[in-house]
């Protein structure tokens, strides 16, 4: 046994004799282990609050500091937040990128200090100085939500000859959004081809979908001039969108229209993050699914990674070949992601506690 694994067994069995004898939490050899900085792109969306407080939370109990911080998807101070990490001393960066192609400067800097640096959810392109990659596995997000988009269109509208759907892209400057669409295309292609699925603006691939900083008022705004400019005569049966805080605006500007009233139904509105407004939205019969990524798990893996990076172990991967950053493979862990609807929220959002009832009723 190592001494990094022979301290960590002595610290969990401390830890577990503390919580043992009803004592605080907050052991007194906390905090030894390391200096951890967390760079947390936006409290707007609750998936990244979660994160952080699973990182905390998580990283404490292994014995290392931390400095949690949120830029507000403001690419100037995510790097001013990283520059300042560095300079407080932190051995490791763990960072969810605003912008994935920006850190290349920050990163080199880092790594001449010896400091090493996760990516956390997002891709970190254009850099050699990026250890290793924790995240879902993000093309499948793209086929669960297009799967759940055609289950959804033949539950509701099974004698429609073809359906009328039109696509939304996450943020182009986030590697994330080209993996969700490519899978999401990868079920919805092929009933394009065959005359199926009609997008009726004739609108396709990032560059015209895309919705920069998965920005909720953008996408309504988008779809409000996709309603105007293509639906006063047809009907409108699906979305696809990559993301909760998309779906939300798209939803509003739908129902502005008169759809989920009279004899006008509801498109089916895919999403995801599982966020408390969309589980509610769901519940409610306006969003019809969501895709859940226990961010505890991401967290956790996360944990373990920097713990046997700085323990001088090897972090555990699962894939080492998909996420080219542009300048090299970065070996990554992938966790798998959960399609929620109003069949299983209950089981799968509550069962395993990642929200409490009180949180959504
Ligand atoms: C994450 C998604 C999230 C999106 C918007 C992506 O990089 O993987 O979980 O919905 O960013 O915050």
């Amino acid at each position: 046994m190592g001494i990094g694994n022979w301290a960590s067994t002595v610290a969990s069995g401390a830890l577990a004799l503390a919580l043992g004898l009803g004592l605080a939490a907050t052991p007194s050899f906390a905090q030894d282990k390391g200096f951890v900085g967390i760079a947390m792109p936006t409290k707007s969306s609750s998936r990244w609050i979660s994160d952080g407080e699973s990182m905390v939370e998580q990283f404490q109990a292994a014995g290392y500091e931390t400095d949690l911080q949120y830029a507000e998807d403001d690419i100037a101070n995510q790097l001013q937040q990283i520059e300042t990490m560095m300079l407080k001393g932190v051995n490791v960066l763990v960072i969810a990128a605003i912008d994935g192609t920006t850190l290349s400067a920050a990163l080199e800097n880092a790594a001449a200090s010896g400091i090493k640096v996760i990516a956390y959810d997002r891709l970190i392109r254009d850099s050699g100085n990026v250890d290793y990659y924790s995240t879902f596995d993000n093309f499948q997000v793209g086929v669960l939500q297009a799967t759940s988009l055609v289950d959804g269109l033949q539950e509701r509208f099974p004698d429609a000859e073809s359906w009328n759907v039109e696509l939304f892209g996450g943020s182009p400057d986030d590697n994330n959004a080209y993996f969700f669409y490519n899978g999401a295309m990868s079920v919805l292609q092929p009933l394009i081809d065959e005359g199926k699925i009609n997008v009726v603006s004739g609108q396709f691939g990032m560059d015209t979908v895309g919705t920069l900083r998965w920005d909720g008022a953008v996408a309504q705004a988008r779809m409000d001039n996709l309603l105007s400019a293509n639906y006063t005569d047809a009907q409108l049966h699906g979305v696809l969108s990559p993301y909760d805080g998309l779906s939300i605006g798209i939803l509003s500007s739908v129902k502005g229209v008169g759809y989920g009233s009279g004899d006008l139904p509801m498109p089916i509105v895919t999403g995801q993050d599982a966020e408390i407004q969309s589980i509610k939205s769901i519940i409610a019969g306006e969003q019809y699914s969501t895709v859940y990524k226990d961010t505890r798990e991401l967290a956790r893996v996360t944990v373990g990674m920097v713990d046997a990076l700085l323990q001088g172990s090897e972090p555990e991967i699962n894939d080492t070949e998909t996420y080219d950053n542009g300048v090299k493979v970065v070996p990554s862990y992938l966790l798998k992601p959960v399609p929620v609807d109003a069949s299983n929220w209950e089981e799968l959002l509550i069962g395993s506690g990642y929200y409490t009832m009180d949180q959504i009723k």
